[in-house]
């Protein structure tokens, strides 16, 4: 099923999306009060059959005249995110001289692990805000995001699988002179609306194998990125099973599996964003996610 959170005018409500058809049928009746996406994860097991039964005879509107918000406008807690994990981009960002203090262009042995506040997070089509007095270096990086459904600590590799509910699109904003000048990523991956994501939440069974999937990413209309998930690095198994080792992962929480390369550090001179430009992430089977700065 492809989920949406969305909104008619009134606060968020949950939906499921046909794309082909272009209607959003409004499942949030069935869901218990005041319940959202993150919700809906965590009781996944109870609701889907419910849910796929039901869905049908709800209220369909039109997808052009719904506000799509973030499928998980507010996750519960800071997005994981993985740093260097496409061997084109690490040599792109080893060379840039902004990945302090390696400034390396080796390949990393480890995941490298990162964190996204929440308060990141913003919905299609809406606003990249430039933050013009914090930064003045704005770069992209398009993304598959992985949404865990059942939680776990010490999962294995082989066991990955069943942890996880779906996935949906990342826009790893990112300012990198605050990356580059606070050591730690935290401050420069942060900034409000620096983490555009959606447009649809798809879950596992819709996606036969993820590592065929294309990401792409476009300035006014230009590819920027273009690469398959086969390429990754550290893949999503090895990625789950790293996190949990010591973390309880909880449902809803999202892993950003990292960027290819051709973000705007990579180029010479780098070519950053600047107020107006328009920014789309495609990823094969799970739409296109579109904001612009400004
Ligand atoms: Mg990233």
């Amino acid at each position: 099923m492809r989920f949406v959170t969305f909104s008619v005018g009134s606060g968020p409500r949950v939906g499921v999306a046909d794309p082909e058809r272009g209607t959003v049928r409004d499942v949030t009746a069935l869901l218990p009060g005041g319940a959202g996406l993150l919700e809906l994860i965590e009781a996944w097991d109870d609701l889907a059959p419910r849910l796929s039964d039901e869905a049908a005879g709800r209220p369909a509107y039109s997808l052009d005249a719904v506000d799509l918000l973030a499928p998980i406008p507010t996750p519960r807690r800071n997005l994981f995110c993985v740093g260097k994990n496409y061997r084109d981009h690490a040599v792109e960002f080893g060379r840039s001289g902004y990945d302090t203090p390696d400034r390396s262009e080796a390949l990393p042995d480890k995941p490298i692990l990162f964190s996204k506040a929440t308060t990141s997070v913003t919905g299609p089509g809406g606003r990249i805000d430039p933050h013009t007095g914090v930064t003045r270096e704005l770069d992209y990086e398009g993304e598959l995001a992985v949404i865990i459904g059942r939680g776990g600590r010490g999962i294995a590799r082989d066991r990955a699988h069943e942890h996880v509910w779906g996935y949906t699109i990342v826009n790893d904003v990112t300012a990198r002179d605050l990356q580059r000048d606070h050591k730690q990523w935290l401050l420069g991956k942060s900034l409000d609306t620096h983490c555009p994501m959606g447009p649809y939440a798809v879950t596992a069974d819709e996606i036969a194998d993820v590592t065929t999937l294309q990401v792409q990413t476009t300035v006014n209309g230009e590819v920027r990125q273009s690469a398959s998930v086969k390429d990754l690095i550290f893949d999503i198994p090895e990625l789950i099973a790293t996190l949990s080792a010591g973390i309880t992962l909880l449902p809803g929480d999202l892993i950003a599996t990292g960027t290819p390369a051709g973000v705007g550090i990579g180029f010479d001179p780098p070519r950053f964003l600047s107020i107006g430009d328009v920014v789309t992430v495609s990823i094969t089977g799970l739409g296109t996610l579109t904001n612009r700065v400004g």
